[in-house]
C-alpha cells in the first residue's frame, strides 16, 4: 500500500478511536486520566500508533517510549535485509545458518518453535521457510515498483527451483543451545507474515502494567486493551474496505468496510493493497500461495478477532490462502478465533461469532 493511502487508513482509524477527530490529548472524564497518541513511522516498515490513557504526557512518554524502545529492538532482529552489529537477527541467520548452526536470540528462538508446531500440526499455507521463493516476488516487486514501466513477473522455472528449498524441516533448531541450522543451504526464512502480530504480543505486559486503557496498531494488526476510559464499553477498530475507490475516498466517501467493537483484543488484517506492484495492468500483491507460488487470488482481505496478536498475524495471512472453507472449518475449530473474509468480487463472509464483534455483518451463513 502507497504511503498517502497508509496515512488515509491511519486517519480513519483515529477517527474512530478518537471521538473528538483529533490524534493528540483528547481530555477524557475519567478522572485523573487523558487519552494521549502518538505514532512513529520507523519501526516494521509500517506506520505504528500508540494511544492510551495516562495521569500526564509524561507518563504516556515514559510509557510509550519504553515501548517504541522494545519493538525498536524487535524490529532488529526481525529485520531480514540489514545487519546490526553483530546481532544475530534474521538477516545474520540467513546469511549464515547453511554453514554452521548459529545461536539466536531467545524471542526469535520461540517464534521459530512457535511456527515449527503450527507446521507439525498440518498447517503449511503460511511457511515462514518459504524465503527463498519470497525474496523473489520481493526483488521483482521493489524493482517494479522503482521503476512500473519495466515491471516483470518472474519466471516461473526460477520460483520452481526456489521452491525446491522451502521444507521446514530443513531447519534444524537446537533446543538446548537455541540455534538454528540450516541442513538445506539455500533454504531461507521471512518472517513478514508473523513478526508484527508476535511483537505487539510482546510489548503488551508493560503496556498492560504503565496505563489502565490503550490501543497499540502496527500497521494492520491491532491490539485493543481494557475499554476506553470514557464511557464506551469498546474500542472501535476500523476494517479497511479493499476495494475503497481512491478517487471517492479523495472526495470524501469512506473506506472503512465494518467496524469491530473489542478490547483485550488483537484484530488483525492481512490484504491485497498493503504491498503489491503493477504488471501489464494487473496487480501483484505480496502473499505467495504455496502451491502456485503466485500471489493468492482467493481472498482480497482476511481480518481476524482474537486474544493473541501472533496467532491472529499467522491466520489472517493462512486464511488468506486458504479456500474459504479450509478456512472457517479451521476457525471454528479454534476457541476464541473469529474472522472475517472478503472474497474478490466484495462477497463479505464471517465465522460463527463474528456477528458479536462487527456493526455491519452480523449474519454467520
Ligand atoms: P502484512 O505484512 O502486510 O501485515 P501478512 O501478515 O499477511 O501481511 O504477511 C505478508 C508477508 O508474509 C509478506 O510480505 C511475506 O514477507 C510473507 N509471506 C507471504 N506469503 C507467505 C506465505 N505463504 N508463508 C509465509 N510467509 C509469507
Ligand atoms: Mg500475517
Amino acid at each position: 500500500m502507497k504511503r498517502g493511502a497508509r496515512i488515509l487508513s491511519l486517519f480513519m482509524l483515529c477517527l474512530l478511536v478518537l471521538p473528538m477527530g483529533s490524534c493528540r490529548a483528547a481530555a477524557a472524564p475519567a478522572g485523573e486520566y487523558t487519552r494521549f497518541s502518538r505514532r512513529v513511522f520507523d519501526i516494521f516498515d509500517t506506520e505504528i500508533t500508540l494511544m492510551g490513557y495516562a495521569a500526564s504526557q509524561e507518563a504516556f512518554d515514559r510509557a510509550t517510549d519504553h515501548t517504541v524502545d522494545q519493538l525498536r529492538e524487535l524490529n532488529q532482529i526481525f529485520d531480514g535485509y540489514n545487519a546490526y552489529g553483530d546481532l544475530h537477527n534474521l538477516w545474520y541467520v540467513n546469511e549464515h545458518a547453511a554453514q554452521a548452526p548459529v545461536e539466536v536470540p531467545d524471542v526469535f528462538y520461540s517464534l521459530l518453535v512457535w511456527c515449527r508446531d503450527q507446521w507439525r500440526a498440518g498447517f503449511r499455507a503460511t511457511n515462514i521457510a518459504m524465503g527463498s521463493v519470497l525474496k523473489i516476488w520481493h526483488d521483482y516487486r521493489t524493482a517494479g515498483l522503482d521503476q512500473p514501466a519495466l515491471a516483470q513477473l518472474p519466471p516461473f522455472d526460477v520460483l520452481t527451483d526456489a521452491a525446491q528449498h522451502t521444507d521446514f524441516e530443513n531447519l534444524v533448531l537446537d533446543d538446548e543451545k537455541h540455534t538454528v541450522f540450516y541442513a538445506d543451504p539455500q533454504l531461507r526464512l521471512d518472517l513478514g507474515a508473523v513478526a508484527k502480530g508476535y511483537a505487539a504480543d510482546l510489548v503488551l505486559p508493560d503496556l498492560m502494567a504503565a496505563m489502565p486503557s490503550f490501543l497499540i496498531s502496527l500497521g494492520g494488526n491491532v491490539y485493543a486493551g481494557n475499554a476506553p476510559l470514557d464511557g464506551r464499553a469498546n474500542w472501535n477498530v476500523g476494517v479497511q474496505d479493499p476495494q475503497a475507490d481512491p478517487v471517492q475516498v479523495a472526495l470524501g466517501g469512506t473506506d472503512i468496510l465494518d467496524v469491530l467493537a473489542v478490547h483485550d483484543l488483537t484484530v488483525v488484517t492481512s490484504g491485497d493493497y498493503w504491498r503489491y506492484y503493477v504488471v501489464d495492468g494487473k496487480k501483484y500483491h505480496h502473499i505467495i500461495d504455496p502451491e502456485t507460488l503466485m500471489p493468492s487470488t482467493k481472498m482480497i482481505s482476511v481480518s481476524v478477532v482474537c486474544e493473541s496478536s501472533l496467532l491472529a498475524d499467522y491466520l489472517s495471512t493462512t486464511l488468506f490462502i486458504l479456500p474459504y472453507e479450509d478456512g472457517l472449518q479451521l476457525v471454528e475449530q479454534l476457541d476464541g478465533v473469529e474472522a472475517m473474509w472478503v472474497e474478490p468480487d466484495g462477497t463479505v463472509r464471517i465465522s460463527s461469532g463474528m456477528g458479536q464483534y462487527s456493526r455491519n455483518f452480523s449474519t454467520f451463513q
